[in-house]
């Protein structure tokens, strides 16, 4: 290894990593550490639970990977049957195959057994996998309640827990079962738990779950505010197919997410688009969890150009290089706005949004406005009205222009918070539901005094 590169290997060997791991995870690709993993890894390799507050995008799934991998490598084949050595529980089944993703190829060449548990496919295959015990467990809490209900997994001996995106989980309705799956692991374990906010309630979490944690926070990165580009067209409804199909004809868009309002919405705009001589992949929350992750793979890897989706795509999804998004619809939760264009200028990278805006949707315009306290810009009109929003005065139009500290702190908070179903009343028409909503409303007892949202497996 010449100089350079052992220059560059002593960031993760001084954090602790080392052999065969820190082989895999150069080449990975991963030469220096990110914050977040500068903080959480020697601590969790001193054996100290991590309270973490993290985006996906900081790096984090590697911040508690490499640990656990870093103890688990070694300790050999033998497993009881049914167990697991270290559990992550996410949110979203994307979530838990990025997840997955990330273990197999930190823990290349090392015999690592991972599975994952997700609502939405076979559950025999889940169990079978299993069933000789397993290294690391990657589950969404619904299914795997009920394979530990029915006595399919056994989580006694599992001595790692991670919890990702537990603000997510909270706002999910999982929580309680966080709470019970957590109870079933082995007493001695060691907790990670990551959260890009910290409502009270994950405080609360956090307290029961984590022994004298080391507190570990990282800014939410580069925000939309400067890299995103944003632009408004107003267009009826009945003209919006025409207006996707003239600015896809663009070969600048190399990369776009169109975002719909709606389950129905989506396949309609991707139908339209199939006719229109443009091939789309859609994903939302109908779709099976194959075919999600087909569409997703296909958009990754470049060989699907436009990817349709519900607001259930706008958070969590990693996939650097969108050069566009594109909103067909205004979301009816104005936050959702923030999250969909975040998919886009990611990591530095810079990116543009459009909005297609009926006159129909400008209270929604506005109530997007308000929360990135900015007024789009209108680049075209197809509606021969005026524009709908009321005349800025004078001091205001200086202010909501430009992308000033407020304006970023704004969106910082937004791509920070987590998506409440219930805080931005009833949607205005028809199926329009959150990202949460696409899935079976949970029908329980409330137990703990907070109606969870929805299921997600
Ligand atoms: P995560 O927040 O874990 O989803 O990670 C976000 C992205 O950062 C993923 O695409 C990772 O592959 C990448 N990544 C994580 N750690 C590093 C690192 N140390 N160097 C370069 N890329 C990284």
């Amino acid at each position: 290894m010449n100089n350079e590169n052992n220059a560059l290997t002593g960031n993760f060997e001084a954090l602790g990593i080392s052999g065969g791991l820190l082989k895999a995870t150069i080449g990975a690709g991963f030469i220096e550490p990110k914050p977040i993993q500068a903080g959480a890894i020697p601590a969790q390799l001193a054996g100290r639970d991590i309270l973490g507050i993290a985006q996906t995008g900081s790096g984090k799934t590697a911040a508690f990977a490499l640990p656990i991998l870093s103890k688990i490598i070694g300790l050999g084949t033998k497993r009881r049957p049914k167990t697991a050595r270290a559990l992550v529980l996410v949110p979203t089944r994307e979530l838990a195959v990025q997840i997955d993703e990330t273990f197999r190829l930190l823990a290349k060449g090392a015999h690592i057994s991972t599975a994952l548990v997700l609502g939405g496919v076979s559950r025999n295959s889940q169990v079978r996998r299993i069933a000789p015990g397993i290294d690391v467990l990657i589950a969404t809490p619904g299914r795997l309640m009920d394979l530990v209900r029915e006595k399919d997994v056994i989580l006694s001996e599992t001595t790692w827990l991670v919890l990702d995106e537990a603000d997510r989980m909270l706002d999910m309705g999982f929580i309680n079962d966080v709470r019970r799956l957590s109870k079933a692991t082995h007493p001695a374990r060691q907790t990670a738990l990551f959260s890009a906010t910290m409502p009270k309630e994950i405080e609360e979490l956090a307290q029961s779950l984590l022994r004298d944690p080391v507190r570990v926070e990282v800014a939410p990165q580069g925000t939309t505010a400067q890299e995103i580009e944003q632009k408004l067209i107003m267009a009826r409804l009945k003209q919006k197919r025409q207006v996707l199909a003239n600015m896809l004809a663009d070969p600048a868009i190399t990369s776009v997410m169109i975002f719909a309002r709606t389950k129905h919405g989506a396949d309609r705009v991707a139908r339209d688009l199939e006719r229109d001589g443009f091939e789309a992949a859609v994903i939302h929350g109908n779709k099976s969890q194959n075919a999600r992750q087909r569409a997703l793979n296909g958009f990754r890897d470049g060989s699907v150009r436009i990817l349709v989706a519900t607001d259930i795509a706008a958070r969590g999804i990693d996939v650097p290089g969108i050069s566009h998004v594109i909103n067909f619809d205004l979301p009816d939760e104005a936050e959702s706005y923030v999250h969909r264009i975040g998919r886009t200028g990611r990591n530095g990278a810079s990116g543009v949004a459009i909005t297609l805006c009926d006159p129909a949707e400008s209270a929604k315009l506005r109530a997007v406005e308000r929360v990135i306290r900015k007024r789009l810009t209108v680049v075209a009109d197809h509606t021969g009205e005026p524009d709908p929003r009321p005349v800025p005065r004078e001091g205001n139009a200086a202010r909501l222009r430009e992308p000033g500290r407020e304006q970023k702190d704004a969106l910082r908070q937004a791509e920070a918070k987590p998506h409440r179903a219930h805080g931005g009343g009833k949607p205005a028409h028809g199926d329009a539901r959150g990202p949460r909503q696409e899935r079976k409303p949970f029908r329980g007892k409330r137990r703990f005094g907070r109606k969870p949202a929805a299921r997600a497996a």
